[in-house]
């Protein structure tokens, strides 16, 4: 399967400067980078334009400041990258403005400016012209890489996609080509394992998956929505309520001819409070008694997820069996995490929470692929566009040429 977009491979950016758009949207302890995966997954892309020969003007949003907020100033993500690439990385002072402009315009091939966090503008968010136009005037093509904002239509994934030539970066490029092959093109049959919080965030990943899959299994907080549509008493357990609804609707819908088998818990551990050091009682059944809540799926629902997973042609997980923060409740998950690891089809996991749990559990490398991306990886699910990647060229330069026209128009 073809990927539709216009690669940076294919852009010509020698003595040009590139604006490119990346993910650096990293977790910051006390003023320094405390997980540099994120950086580290940009690096090809920069090195391709570095060596390319194009001057690199880097932007990415961090954290959700309103307004401009020291404690998210890109600082400290500049000085990781500079340490990873082992030039100096220039931190420019704004987003846009006449300093910036001068600072890119001063840029020699290979060359890196980063600019400040782009959530600084309030333009960004509602993917405002006006910024759109100012970050274009900054360069004279576009590349983005940022596949985990790519499900937001802000500016500088978006808007400024129209005003310059604009190619996806090679981590935007393998996250879609990944993703979209489990969707669309997987190899029967296909074990889908979802988790966490909420319903709210995963129903239309559930549908799509109860219409395409062969199995699909939940765990999480999110099973406690299925059992109080059940009729099953939940004690204390996380519960959402705008879930139950959605939830009575996957039941019935999984009870339609050619809907994948559904399989939720049969056992769970239960504790009082959502606390490592809480009382722990393993339960066999799922009738959480009041004053105890679920907080992992118990040892024969692992044992049987993680056959489903071992018979998977293709298997996708997204969402922990339970609260794996906590290292009382994180056998579930771990079970997952290792049987997916193990497991001899093609595994790919996304979402934020299931990613740190892997990289947690030392079980990253044993994942076919392990999407950066958890809202946006989700919605591609679903099969819903992404702006961030809609708005790049086609791959096919005459019909990219009739696109510009177009939208210059
Ligand atoms: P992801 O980021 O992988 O998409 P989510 O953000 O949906 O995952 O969910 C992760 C969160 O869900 C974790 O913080 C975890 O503690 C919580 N969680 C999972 N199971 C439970 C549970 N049974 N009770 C309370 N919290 C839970
Ligand atoms: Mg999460």
């Amino acid at each position: 399967m073809g990927f539709a977009k216009a690669s940076v491979r294919d852009a010509e950016v020698a003595g040009r400067r590139v604006l490119l758009r990346a993910d650096l949207n990293v977790p910051l302890d006390g003023g320094t980078v405390e997980d540099d995966t994120r950086i580290r997954a940009a690096l090809p892309t920069i090195e391709l334009l570095r060596e390319k020969g194009a001057a690199i003007v880097l932007c990415s949003h961090l954290g959700r400041p309103e307004g401009r907020d020291p404690e998210l100033s890109m600082a400290p993500v500049a000085e990781r990258l500079g340490k990873l690439l082992e030039i100096e990385v220039r931190l420019a002072p704004d987003v846009v403005g006449d300093q910036v402009s001068e600072m890119a315009g001063e840029l020699g091939g290979g060359e890196l400016l980063m600019l400040e966090n782009t959530r600084f503008e309030a333009g960004e968010t509602e993917d405002d012209p006006a910024l759109s136009e100012a970050l274009a005037a900054l360069a004279d093509t576009y590349v983005n890489d940022a596949f985990a904002a790519a499900h937001r239509a802000h500016a500088s994934t978006e808007g400024v996609a129209h005003h310059l030539p604009a190619y996806a970066g090679l981590l935007l490029e393998r996250e879609v080509r990944e993703l979209t092959s489990v969707r669309d093109d997987p190899k029967p049959p296909l074990v889908v394992v979802l988790g966490g919080a909420k319903v709210t965030d995963k129903i239309g990943t559930i549908d799509r998956f109860l219409a395409t899959a062969e199995r699909v299994l939940i765990g999480g907080a999110m099973c406690f929505s299925f059992f109080r549509a059940q009729g099953v008493s939940t004690g204390d357990s996380l519960v959402e309520d705008e879930g139950v609804e959605l939830a009575r609707g996957v039941i019935e819908r999984a009870a339609e001819p050619g809907a994948a088998e559904l399989s939720l818990p049969i056992d769970l551990v239960l504790g009082e409070s959502f606390d490592a050091g809480t009382e722990r009682r393993e339960l066999d059944g799922i009738e959480v008694p009041d004053g105890w809540m679920g907080l992992d799926i118990g040892a024969t629902t692992s044992s049987r997820f993680a056959d489903a997973i071992a018979e998977g042609g293709t298997v996708f997980w997204n969402g922990p069996m339970g609260a794996f923060e906590l290292d009382p409740f994180a056998a579930g998950t771990l079970a997952v995490a290792e049987a997916i690891a193990e497991a001899p089809g093609r595994t790919v996991v996304g979402g934020g929470d299931s990613a740190a749990a892997m990289n947690k559990f030392g079980l990253a490398g044993g994942v076919d692929w392990l999407s950066t991306g958890g809202g946006a990886s989700l919605e591609l699910m679903e099969g819903r566009e992404l702006p961030g990647v809609e708005a790049l060229l086609p791959a096919n330069p005459a019909t990219a040429d009739a696109k510009r026209s177009r939208s210059r128009a």
